[in-house]
């Protein structure tokens, strides 16, 4: 390929809103047959909202709700925000804490009048009461466990909605003969839920993801003779992105994920993954 056809390119890829941080990228794009994609930022908003608090043990929603908040105002976690969010627009205050601990991919928890607080996944907890295990199974949305002393008091609903143009732009990789995954942190039940709307086959999609173990999934693609292009937007994407093929980052997402990428996506949009691979294709096309 001559590079002025490349740099050509990388051009029209920058008119599209598409960052491709150097013209061999292309090359690597057109091999492309497999896309991962990540769900929470990505297929997602992002921005989810507080849809439902669910009490135990007598204790009161805004009681539930402002514990949940007070620790969470310390995390950046788009869940956290929503709960943040959602108990400022109810005129909930948060507490003052100490010692604030974030869990990657599971949670938070900090200290608030000598009681530490634990908010997020099930396995945080060793006890979660039967009314609060039926939030986190009927598959609402994304549900967060409230509480401290090892027991869970409170589910916390979040729900995050697939962006508007997400459905179209997966059904257009698969026009491209790109089989799309989902791969998720997030519980199973949401993201077949959201797999669904989106058109994802449920064969292909990997919920419960711990940050750390999200390159090796995309790693055993690689290992099954597929080439990868994983999408992500978030710290927790940072090494898949860069264990890809080809790495596409969400330009809306954190710092980290972008710096691992081999394309920074400006539009926030599965759109632009289409349009990327859409435009190595054309681009290589002319160059032979
Ligand atoms: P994704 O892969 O979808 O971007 P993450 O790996 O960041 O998601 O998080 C996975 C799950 O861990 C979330 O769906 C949530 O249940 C839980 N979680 C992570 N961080 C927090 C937090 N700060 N507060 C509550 N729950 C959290
Ligand atoms: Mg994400």
């Amino acid at each position: 390929a001559t590079p002025t056809a490349l740099l050509t390119g990388t051009g029209r890829g920058a008119e599209l809103g598409i960052l491709i941080k150097g013209p061999q990228i292309l090359e690597s794009t057109r091999k492309v047959d497999t896309v991962v994609l990540d769900k929470t930022g990505t297929i997602t908003t992002g921005e989810p909202v507080l849809t439902e608090v669910v009490t135990s043990t007598g204790l009161a929603d805004e009681a539930a709700l402002k514990a949940a908040a007070s620790v969470e105002a310390g995390s950046e976690h788009p869940v956290a925000r929503a709960i943040v969010d959602g108990a400022r627009e109810r005129g909930i205050d948060v507490s003052p804490i100490t010692g604030f601990t974030n869990l990657p991919g599971q949670g938070a928890r900090a200290t608030i009048k000598d009681v530490e607080v634990t908010v997020g996944k099930a396995d945080l907890f060793t006890e979660v009461p039967a009314e609060l295990r039926a939030e986190l199974d009927a598959g609402k949305g994304t549900t967060v466990l409230v509480g401290w002393d090892g027991t869970a008091r409170a589910a916390i609903t979040v729900a995050d909605t697939p962006r508007a143009s997400s459905r179209a732009a997966i059904a257009r990789l698969r026009e491209l003969g790109l089989t799309p995954y989902l791969l998720t942190g997030d519980n199973e039940h949401t993201a077949r839920r959201v797999a669904e709307e989106v058109g994802i086959d449920p064969a292909n999609v990997d919920a419960g993801v711990l940050p750390q173990d999200k390159f090796a999934h995309v790693k055993a693609l690689q290992e099954q003779g597929k080439v990868v292009a994983m999408v992500g937007d978030g710290v927790n994407d940072a090494a898949a992105l860069a264990q890809a093929d080809l790495g596409m980052a969400m330009g809306t997402g954190t710092d980290v994920a972008a710096e691992s990428a081999d394309i920074v996506l400006m539009r926030p949009d599965v759109d632009t993954v289409a349009d990327s691979i859409g435009l190595s294709r054309t681009t290589l096309q002319v160059i032979k």
